[in-house]
């Protein structure tokens, strides 16, 4: 039976008279790549930030690899890692010690060489050729890439990527896309991701969920939308369209 990772009943997250997230329940499963579709001010970014403890919901709850008890889930939130806006990075340190800032944070004991295993990391991401470079001086898909690693020294089982492709060159959206890739199959991480581009996100995603002035339009399997793309010759930013024509 497939385990959740993520589940909410009803979040909300209220703003005055705006509901950021209005009473989303959906449900993310072990070895999702989930794809979070929405337009701007939709709710995406709010709905992570409440995910990630950085803010806190108005109404509905939320549960934690089964674990829902408010006490609890700082430590559940401890199995996950988060890249939300931009990645949190000491410029005047070199990639090697903004990872190792974020392991004495993590207190993560990596064993007699606590330095190696980082040194893997960012080589997971593809920064091993800048390891000792000062962040300050990287580029956006750089950062973006110091970012991910960052998120990744906790060994997450769950990933959070708000935008993770914003301002990336054709190549940052490709080496981004493969990395996701590489993370859910070889580290069997599961992943909650949103992006405005679409063809890529069709690329790597197994599950869409569509947000609309923050509520929850559909839940659907890449391989249903797929078929019905097929079936009506359209593109996935069709789908989109289709369905928020559906609600208007
Ligand atoms: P984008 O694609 O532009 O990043 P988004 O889907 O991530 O958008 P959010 O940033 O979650 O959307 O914003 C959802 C709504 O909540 C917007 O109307 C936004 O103006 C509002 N909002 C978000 N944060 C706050 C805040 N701190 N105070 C007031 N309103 C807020």
């Amino acid at each position: 039976m497939s385990e959740a990772v993520l589940k909410t009943n009803g979040l909300t997250k209220q703003y005055g008279k705006v509901k950021a997230v209005d009473q989303v329940s959906l449900t993310i499963e072990r070895g999702d790549i989930f794809g979070f579709i929405g337009e701007n001010g939709a709710g995406k970014t709010t709905f992570m930030r409440m995910v990630c403890g950085l803010i806190y919901p108005t109404g509905g709850s939320l549960e934690l690899f089964g674990v829902s008890a408010e006490k609890e889930l700082p430590k559940m939130r401890r199995r996950m890692g988060a890249l939300i806006e931009h990645p949190a990075v000491y410029p005047n340190m070199t990639a090697l010690q903004n990872l190792e800032v974020q392991r004495r944070y993590l207190e993560m004991d990596f064993g007699k060489e606590p330095g190696k295993a980082l040194e893997e990391l960012l080589d997971l991401v593809g920064l091993q050729d800048a390891m000792n470079k000062k962040a300050g001086k990287f580029s956006l898909g750089m950062r973006q890439r110091l970012g991910i690693a960052i998120a990744l020294v906790g060994n997450p089982e769950f990933l959070i990527l708000d935008e993770p492709t914003i301002g990336l060159d054709p190549i940052g959206v490709m080496e981004l896309r493969e990395l996701v890739l590489r993370l859910n199959s070889k580290r069997n991480i599961t992943i909650l991701f949103s992006s405005h581009n679409l063809a890529e996100m069709a690329q790597i995603a197994t599950k869409y969920g569509f947000l609309h002035k923050g509520k929850l339009l559909e839940v659907v399997t890449a391989q249903e939308v797929k078929k019905i793309c097929e079936e009506k010759n359209m593109k996935l930013e069709s789908y989109f369209v289709e369905l928020l024509l559906q609600n208007r």
